[in-house]
């Protein structure tokens, strides 16, 4: 008997084919939220027309984006070719609106060179986040990466000294510099670098099937691009590199492009418990 963690609330499921059951979803079906499910091995899987990871036992996991629409479209195709559509409802959420002040004003609007070297280096996020390991190493689940007050939460419309900007794309906790960061879930480390504009020292790791995780403005880095991290595994340390006005790890989730909400995923697939067997 699977002993999933049913959180979602306000489910609701159609399906395009009258003899397919629907399969059932768990997590969070939510803006910023994880969905997990099982189909036939060797069912293929898309959402929205991008392919969903399938393990060889037919699990599988998808993320929704922040700014998720409230309904997306499952497909799945079993082996003869026969493909069974499922609407999938995603609940809509509120976001605070978050004002920071007293950052450089060079980095809340820089000069054009430093845009140039922002635009390179996110260029090699997106890199990061579109190569995935086809192992789910995420079926760890997700453990806090570091204790410390929780300063900024996900989502929050960002005001920075006073001019919009995009909303926050992670969970800020606050510590003093110096404070281990550790491996939020089993992985690899897809990229480590030195000094990014905008995020200081940045580490990400790859947790396969297209989930990754972030932790910038980092005081030091104890990893290598390509090491294969256990979950609670040190990976270096809180710091104030990149912009930023005090010592915190900004610490993300993401499944391939879309950014996921980090105190969603903890709750939804907790470190240590076994959800996915
Ligand atoms: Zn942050």
């Amino acid at each position: 008997m699977r002993r999933f963690l049913v959180v979602c609330a306000g489910l609701s499921l159609g399906v395009a084919s009258a003899t397919a059951e629907p399969i059932a979803l768990h997590g969070r079906l939510e803006q910023g939220g994880i969905v997990f499910g099982t189909v036939a091995p060797g069912t293929g899987v898309t959402l929205d027309g991008r392919t969903v990871s399938v393990s060889n036992t037919g699990r599988f996991v998808f993320g929704i984006d922040r700014d998720a629409k409230p309904s997306a479209m499952l497909v799945m195709r079993d082996e003869s070719g026969v493909e069974t559509k499922q609407v999938v409802s995603v609940a809509p959420r509120d976001w605070l609106i978050e004002r920071v002040d007293g950052l450089p004003q060079s980095t809340v609007t820089p000069n054009p060179e430093t845009v140039k070297r922002i635009r390179a280096e996110g260029g090699l996020i997106v890199a990061a986040r579109n190569r995935t390991e086809p192992l789910p190493f995420f079926e760890t689940g997700f453990l806090q990466p570091a204790q410390g007050r929780i300063s900024g939460v996900f989502g929050s419309q960002r005001i920075l000294n006073g001019q919009p900007r995009s909303p926050h794309s992670g969970l800020d906790i606050a510590a003093p510099t110096g404070t281990p960061i550790l491996a939020t879930a089993d992985g690899v480390v897809s990229l480590v670098h030195d000094g990014m504009v905008l995020t200081g020292k940045t580490v990400m790791i790859d947790h396969g099937f297209g989930l990754d995780s972030v932790y910038i403005h980092m005081s030091e880095i104890s990893v290598e691009q390509g090491q294969a991290v256990r979950q609670g595994d040190p990976i270096g340390a809180i710091g104030m590199t990149g912009r930023t006005n005090g010592p915190h790890l900004h610490f993300g989730i993401s499944w391939y492009g879309a950014k996921l909400d980090p105190q969603t995923v903890m709750a939804a697939l907790p470190a240590g418990q076994d959800i996915l067997q």
